[in-house]
């Protein structure tokens, strides 16, 4: 068994530990006794259950009470362990168990923390039996990434620490010298792909860059320069493939909508309103589609990333879910805020039936 990758063991007081500093998720086991203090210390160690049990032996820790302190750590999500074999079920014992904080356990922090183990587990050997069902399906998903500038590759790098199983990633274009960082000065020149695949596969050799033939990705993040590539989306629409969007612009970099087909508005629904409040926006943009890449800043490369992953793991996590960013796209304003925009099926599109329209228009 191990501890969910992150968290500590720290010694509160007499017969008092905590595991986690965060007081959103940290909890404390109260009612120790030295020995039980020094048992829960162990679990840095990873050791096995038998492993445990056997130091409690030692130290006076009958196994019975071994099984009801790690029983309390595993339901609370801050200890995995594969599976019991023997079907022994704790009981009995006086240590009580309470989140550390104001008791408002958050559970997208333990969502989170679960994603965290599940990629500790893609990086090691045995990975982790124990971690949420979430993690399954992240371990299983199939996600493209098309679009790998700075963005991009922060976005895969992402997504694998994330647990997500199999990439396929999509550009041929040689590393520019903007791109390093996360690139290495010395991959200029190379083709991304693969020197993202390269280095994803030394941090994470489960993690797998093909899929078999006729496999459809769960999700394809497809990053472009500028604005959007209407013909990659328009097929993934029609293929029922869910995509997010997203556009590295000459000021801000947007993320969203993520379209899952059917759904919500496509990236054609945006064209078309677009073109409606801005005449000549078909225009500019077949000329900015030709335009050398746009160059990113890198703290804005990382929040895009940062917020593509979590839209991404947002609707891995709950395929039949809406997202928030379904009909939604967020960038950073100059000041630093994000603005998110609301977009509505638009009524020439056909990409999907009747839909609530909420209207279009910054709204925060
Ligand atoms: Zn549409």
């Amino acid at each position: 068994m191990r501890l969910v990758s992150g968290m500590d063991v720290l010694w509160r007081g007499a017969g008092s530990s905590q595991v986690g500093s965060d007081p959103r998720c940290a909890v404390v086991l109260e009612g120790l006794s030295g020995a039980e203090q020094q048992l829960i210390e162990a679990l840095a160690g990873s050791p096995s259950r038998q492993d445990l049990r056997r130091r409690g032996a030692a130290s006076g820790v009958s196994s019975a009470r071994v099984d009801r302190l790690v029983e309390l750590l595993t339901r609370a999500g801050v200890v995995t362990e594969p599976p019991s074999v023997d079907g022994r079920t704790a009981h009995g014992g006086s240590p009580s168990l309470r989140p550390a904080g104001d008791g408002t356990t958050g559970d997208a922090q333990w969502r989170e923390r679960a994603g965290l183990a599940g990629a500790a587990g893609l990086a090691g050997a045995a990975g982790i039996a124990g971690a949420a069902g979430a993690v399954d399906a992240l371990a299983s998903a199939v996600v493209g990434v098309t679009g790998l500038g700075r963005t991009g590759a922060l976005t895969a790098a992402g997504l694998a620490a994330a647990g997500v199983g199999t990439l396929l990633l999509s550009d041929p274009s040689p590393v520019l010298s903007t791109d390093v960082l996360p690139y290495r000065s010395t991959d200029v020149g190379r083709p991304r792909e693969s020197r993202v695949a390269e280095d994803l596969r030394s941090a994470a050799p489960l993690l797998r860059f093909g899929a078999p033939a006729g496999t459809w990705p769960d999700l394809v993040v497809v990053t472009t320069s500028r604005v959007s590539d209407p013909p990659l989306l328009r097929r993934l629409t029609q293929e029922d493939v869910p995509h997010l969007v997203v556009v590295v612009g000459e000021l801000a970099t947007t993320v969203g909508p993520l379209v899952v087909p059917g759904r919500g508005p496509c990236a054609r629904c945006l064209d078309l309103a677009r073109a409606r409040s801005e005449r000549a926006w078909p225009a500019v943009a077949t000329q900015l589609r030709v335009l050398p890449e746009q160059a990113e800043p890198y703290t804005q490369a990382s929040w895009a990333a940062g917020t593509a992953v979590r839209a991404a793991l947002e609707l891995l996590r709950a395929p039949g879910g809406r997202p928030a960013l379904t009909g939604a796209s967020v960038e950073l304003d100059l000041d630093g805020a994000e603005l998110r925009r609301e977009w509505p099926v638009h009524p020439d599109c056909g990409c999907t039936g009747p839909e609530p329209t909420r209207g279009s228009g910054v709204t925060g």
